[in-house]
Parts: structure tokens; sequence; C-alpha cells
């Protein structure tokens, strides 16, 4: 059968922040039900291209195309609408309220009604919240505060805080950050599921080449801004200027 067409296709894309190139003519593509995963040593520029796709920065140059639409340029939550989510490096639930009502809030959030949520969080779209925790094996932890919960645990509230906004493409930037290599495999495990079910596209960033090679589709290697490998992971591990690029490099 032929490759399904690419929901997300950037292209050219560039930014630099004053004499640094941060992005250099970035292109690559990412289907439905497909994971991406954006990899290279610190500073090689994959926090600003998740940020140009998010719409926090505006690109020098490039089209950012999902489906149809090019996002270049538009506001986050111009982006969001068209089926775009994201989940935050540092957490972003709120840790006073419980973990049903954090969903809760994000689907107010996405229903527009965000106009005093605090007072209506309680009973908004409670069989979906329970449905979306139920996605994440949080269910069971519904009633308790987000702000006693586990790192681990948080992780998945805001995964299920993402889902609420039904994405079709999904950004991680070190979704994984802060916890243990099981740990990791079981968050991307999680979300590996969670793409398979919805069809939805995931892009995300890891330092553990391991988690890595075990769940993305695809790879795609930035350096000093630069694409200089993208394949397979079979393809990407046996790569030598992969290798190399890491060298001296503690941090990928
Ligand atoms: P990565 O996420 O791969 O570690 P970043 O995208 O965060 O890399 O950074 C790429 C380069 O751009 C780095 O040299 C960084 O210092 C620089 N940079 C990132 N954001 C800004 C900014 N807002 N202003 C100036 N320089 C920036
Ligand atoms: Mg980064």
């Amino acid at each position: 059968p032929p490759p399904p067409a690419a929901l997300l296709r950037v292209e050219n894309l560039s930014k630099r922040f004053g004499g640094l190139q941060a992005v250099d003519n970035v292109s690559f593509e990412l289907a439905a039900g497909q994971m991406l995963a954006l990899i290279g040593p610190n500073g090689a520029g994959k926090s600003t291209t998740f940020n140009l796709l998010n719409g926090q920065i505006a690109p020098d140059q490039g089209h950012i195309r999902l489906a149809n639409i090019d996002l270049a340029g538009l506001s986050p939550r111009e982006i969001g609408r068209q089926g775009v989510g994201r989940t935050f490096q540092t957490a972003a639930v709120f840790g006073s309220f419980s973990v049903l009502e954090n969903i809760q809030i994000a689907l107010l959030a996405r229903d527009r009604r965000l106009f005093s949520f605090w007072r209506k969080a309680q009973g908004y779209r409670t069989d979906e919240a329970m449905d979306l925790l139920a996605q994440v094996g949080m269910q069971d932890s519904a009633g308790r505060l987000c702000g006693v919960l586990a790192y681990g645990d948080i992780k998945r509230v805001e995964l299920a805080i993402a889902l609420a906004g039904r994405p079709r493409l999904l950004l991680m930037d070190e979704p994984a950050a802060g916890m243990t290599a099981p740990e990791r495999h079981a968050l991307m495990a999680l979300v590996r599921r969670l793409a398979d079910e919805r069809d939805m596209a995931i892009l995300f960033t890891e330092h553990s080449l391991d988690v890595v090679f075990a769940h993305a589709n695809s790879i795609v290697v930035l350096a000093q801004g630069r694409i200089i490998a993208a394949g397979t992971p079979g393809e990407i591990r046996t790569h030598e200027g992969v290798r190399s690029a890491y060298l001296g490099s503690t941090r990928v």
C-alpha cells in the first residue's frame, strides 16, 4: 500500500535569534497515527522547533502545513483550534483542584467556557472527564488533589488534559523529563497506544535514545539547527554522522 498522506508537513522552517540560526531550513513530514522523535544535542533547536509549531514564536521563513492549512505565524490559540495539542515540560495542573476537576477545567476550555471555570468545573461533563482519566489509567485517582500526586501521575493527568482538546497532532517536548527509565518507557508506551487508538500524530523529544528507539516510528536528528539525519530507528541507530554529533555530549 502507498504510504499514508502526511498530516503535518514542515517545509524549510527557519528561525534566527540575533546572530544564532537556531532552526535552519528544517523540513519533515508526519502522518496520522505515527510517532516522530526529534532528537539532537542540547541547543540543537528542538524546543525552538516546537515553539514554532505551536505558535509561541513566528518563523522567519517556511511553512507548517496541517492537512491543508498553513499554521506558520498563527497564534497558539488558533493553532490549538486547528487540532494541535501540546504538553508542557513543567507541571501545568492546578494543584489545589482534584484530578477530575483538572480534566473538567480542560473540557471547559475546549468548549470555550473558560469564564469562571472555578465555579463551573464541578459536574461539568463528568462522564467524558472520567473516560479521559481511564484512558491514561488515572480513573482511581479522580478525587485526589493534583498537588499530592507523584510526578509520573501528574504527567498522566497532563496527557489527559491535552487529550481533552481532541488533538490530531500532539506536541510533546521532553514529556518524560525527570522520570526514571521504566517510567519513561511506560509513559511512551501509553502515548503509543493513544496514538494508535485515536489515529493521533505525535511529535516528541526525549533524551533517552533507548526510549526513542523503542517507541518512535521515525526520527529526525538536529544539530545546530539543521537536520543531519532522518529515518527509521534502525537507520538512525547505525548512522555514523549521528554518533559523531553525539560524541562529547552527555545530554542528547
Ligand atoms: P534544544 O531544545 O534542542 O536544546 P533550543 O531550541 O532550546 O535547543 O535552543 C536552540 C538554540 O537557540 C540555543 O543555542 C538556544 O540558546 C537558542 N535560543 C533558544 N531560544 C532563544 C531565544 N528566545 N532567544 C535567543 N536564543 C534562543
Ligand atoms: Mg529543549
